[in-house]
């Protein structure tokens, strides 16, 4: 009985120093110290988080960390990387051996395929040797023409290359998300995240398809990426609304603005300013619903864009 009592003593000394360690401001203030010490990571809260519950608007809105977009070569490189990364090993390896690799490290896929696109003439046709051999590709160019899209490609070949046309595809789409830019100044922050949330009108789960950047009416929108202009207009629930098509299936979409600066129809390069954000449709307060469409459908654009979000209370869209 001792014993027993003795080993339950023991478990709720461990479990009482496990919540010091994590829960409280002494246990905060030594793992950010011993981080500092020991040039580690931690994930301990700031210290004045811990007085600020229940104080609205306590703490600053964290903004939103943005990496600088990857090259396109690059973003091609983290394309194939995700590409193959849900393959079987026995499968990812084929390729790789192929392209005579060791690993499928973003670096080293990124330099073959710059080097097939050079030799194949275009990033489709890269992409395309990459996964089903430089023979199949030059047969599928010579048929389709020079800088012929992927799906024309594909086309010219006989279906047991459907696998590897369809890893083609999911790089140059993945490949495109990766070299999207920013559509807001840095210092924007998230009103509201992509995902499934409570309707605040309709009640019930809905999935909010995009995040929201509280910014400013006014504020200055760019063009994440070069691509086509497909929607520039005004409906009730979007308000003033902008859709750009940057190929490779991959669209972003820019609701609630002010004002629309490009036309449908319109060629508009990476970090042209394509609009004024507002608060038009039907929205709380000013901010940028940024959306990006997948072929698969939406998917949330700060796992490709964006370094640790944080959510702040302010205009959203019902
Ligand atoms: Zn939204």
């Amino acid at each position: 009985m001792r014993r027993v009592r003795s080993l339950l003593d023991l478990a709720l000394a461990g479990l009482a120093l496990w919540a010091a360690w994590y829960h409280t401001p002494a246990g905060a203030l030594v793992r950010v110290v011993s981080a500092h010490v020991f040039g580690t990571r931690t994930t301990a809260r700031p210290l004045l988080a811990y007085y600020s519950a229940g104080t609205e608007g306590a703490q600053a809105p964290e903004v939103i960390v943005p990496r600088p977009p990857l090259a396109p070569a690059a973003a091609l490189g983290a394309g194939a990387s995700a590409a193959m990364s849900r393959l079987a090993p026995a499968e990812r390896e084929r390729i790789l051996a192929r392209n005579h690799l060791r690993s499928a490290a973003p670096e080293g896929l990124s330099d073959v395929v710059a080097r097939l696109s050079s030799v194949h003439r275009s990033r489709e046709a890269g992409v395309l040797a990459f996964f089903c051999g430089g023979e199949a590709a030059r047969f599928a160019v010579e048929r389709a023409g020079r800088g012929a899209r992927l799906e024309d490609l594909a086309r010219e070949l006989p279906p047991s290359y459907e696998r590897s046309i369809s890893l083609a595809g999911d790089t140059l789409t993945l490949g495109t998300a990766y070299a999207l830019a920013c559509p807001v100044p840095p210092w924007a922050h998230v009103t509201s995240p992509f995902g499934m949330r409570e309707h605040p009108v309709l009640g019930g789960q809905r999935l909010h398809a995009g995040v929201d950047l509280g910014v400013p009416v006014g504020t200055e929108i760019h063009a994440v990426a070069p691509g086509i202009v497909r929607r520039s207009s005004e409906d009730s629930v979007s308000g003033l609304a902008l859709v750009i098509d940057h190929g490779s299936g991959v669209s972003t979409v820019y609701f609630h603005n002010e004002q629309l600066l490009v036309h449908k129809g319109d060629h508009v390069a990476q970090g042209q300013i394509v609009s004024r954000s507002g608060n038009t449709g039907r929205s709380t307060g000013p901010h940028l619903h940024y959306q990006l469409d997948l072929p698969s459908g939406p998917v949330d654009p700060l796992r490709f864009r964006i370094a640790r979000p944080h959510v702040d209370r302010g205009g959203t869209d019902l």
